[in-house]
């Protein structure tokens, strides 16, 4: 086995690392992790620390760690047929049989799945079918897409224009002219504080009509959004906003796509957020979630009314022009295959909405009433707690005081992952589904020295 030293020097000196102040990182002023095993909820690493993830990697080892059920159907996949292409009608047992799977799954009307890699690029595809889409309707000029500051939809050219955050797109020559951002869902934000939810919902609503209004409805493809907003702060929606954004849309017939990377999969504690939120899209993205990040696979559901154009335009134009090497990859097939099963066999959908409850709840309990916390928020396994200077002004740090980054930083010392997210001091938590209330309760301890010991200090 490779020494500590030996690996740590190589990595400083080759390894372009994603998400990673690069200079501080060549220079060793940035830490490294170099992580080496995982069971359930915990990881370790080659110090020897086992920890608490309270983010599951990237909100997406959603079965837990160490699962042999996913690591046997990867491995017997590999032996029998490592590759093989899904051009021109090829596939494999396993991609088929999840392409059922998710089907039956996915909300009503949903029934045909296209395959990627990543979220970043599964939304690539989906902006794609809906500009197909609305030239096969002889639609030219309907191709804007509005999406939502705060949102994020990936790290790629167009999804990348579609995430509303500016640490994506400054220097990078993003957003793209054809993408809109429009109001975040985020209540705790709300532009006046004698503002209800509902208020707060209807100004959203008469933003997204201003800008319709604005633009013409002629010009607007699709909106995309979150059922609730993840990198952007973990923000659940306000009340009632998703049939009153749904109304507008279809009002003005374009289309919904729900990102679902994050929330895909039973992270609310329902299969899919739409199903949570009453959601009617006519696209979802998912990732994540699918195999549990066991193997990398993405895809589109896409929605009988959009097939049924898309097959339209194959009528008429002869072989759908878009596809990956990878796409529906038989080693991500088989993992997702064995993580659906997994996932239903362990029950672990309904643990997220109860154990997802549990946490959110006993954070309250335990920090609500801090003075540096304005707000502890949640919806399923999905939980934040945002850190501000003035709970009564909601007035945030400076943010060179690193407020969010030391609480995350602390937590570790305590033995548990949680997330600086990347705008604004908010700790994130988007645990395994697999979490025990155990497992909560140590989250909650952690994160409530840490906001002690940090806050005291700043
Ligand atoms: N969409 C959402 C909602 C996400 O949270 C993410 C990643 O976190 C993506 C898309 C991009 O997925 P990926 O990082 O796999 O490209």
């Amino acid at each position: 086995m490779l020494r500590n030293d030996q690996l740590d020097q190589w990595d400083r000196d080759h390894f372009f690392h994603p998400s990673t102040h690069l200079a501080q990182f060549s220079r060793g002023e940035a830490p490294n992790r170099i992580v080496s095993g995982g069971e359930g909820s915990f990881i370790t690493d080659r110090d020897g620390r086992r920890l608490l993830d309270g983010f599951a990697g990237l909100y997406c080892v959603n079965v837990g760690y160490g699962r042999t059920q996913i690591a046997e159907a990867i491995a017997k996949q590999a032996h029998e047929l490592a590759y093989y292409h899904s051009y021109a009608g090829h596939g494999t047992e396993a991609s088929i049989t999840l392409s059922k799977m998710v089907a039956d799954r996915a909300p009503e009307g949903m029934n045909h799945i296209y395959y990627g890699l990543s979220g970043s690029d599964a939304n690539e595809t989906n902006i794609k079918l809906v500009w197909y889409y609305n030239n096969v309707l002889e639609r030219p000029e309907k191709k804007k897409i509005i999406s939502r500051k705060r949102g994020y939809h990936g790290s790629g050219l167009m999804s990348g224009s579609l995430t509303g955050l500016g640490l994506f797109h400054r220097q990078f020559d993003l957003p793209f002219p054809q993408v809109l951002h429009t109001e975040s869902p985020y209540y705790y934000r709300r532009p006046d504080e004698a503002m209800s939810e509902a208020d707060f919902t209807a100004h959203c609503v008469a933003e997204l009509e201003a800008m319709i209004e604005r633009e013409g409805a002629g010009t607007i493809a699709a909106f995309i959004g979150e059922p609730v907003l993840g990198t952007g702060g973990i923000v659940p929606p306000p009340e009632g906003y998703w049939p009153a954004i749904q109304e507008v849309l279809a009002r003005h017939d374009i289309l919904l796509i729900a990102d679902e990377v994050v929330t895909g999969f039973g992270r609310l504690g329902t299969m899919f957020g739409s199903d949570h939120f009453g959601i009617r899209p006519d696209i979802i993205t998912i990732a994540k979630g699918l195999t549990s990040a066991y193997a990398p696979l993405s895809g589109s559901i896409v929605s009988d009314k959009v097939w049924k154009i898309l097959e339209q335009g194959t009528d008429a134009l002869g072989v759908f022009g878009h596809g990956w090497t990878y796409s529906a990859h038989p080693i991500g097939a088989a993992a997702g295959v064995a993580n659906l099963t997994l996932l239903d066999e362990l029950g672990l959908v309904e643990n997220a909405g109860t154990v997802g409850a549990y946490l959110t709840r006993k954070m309250k309990a335990a920090i609500g009433d801090h003075p540096n916390v304005g707000e502890v928020r949640g919806e399923g396994m999905l939980c934040a707690v945002e850190i501000v200077e003035d709970r009564a002004q909601r007035r945030p740090f400076d943010p060179s005081r690193k407020a969010g980054p030391s609480i995350v930083a602390r937590m570790l010392e305590h033995g548990v992952i949680a997330r600086a997210m990347p705008e604004g001091d908010i700790i994130g938590y988007a645990p395994p589904l697999c979490l025990t209330e155990a497992e909560a309760d140590q989250i909650v301890a952690a994160t409530k020295t840490a906001v002690e010991e940090v806050c005291a200090g700043l």
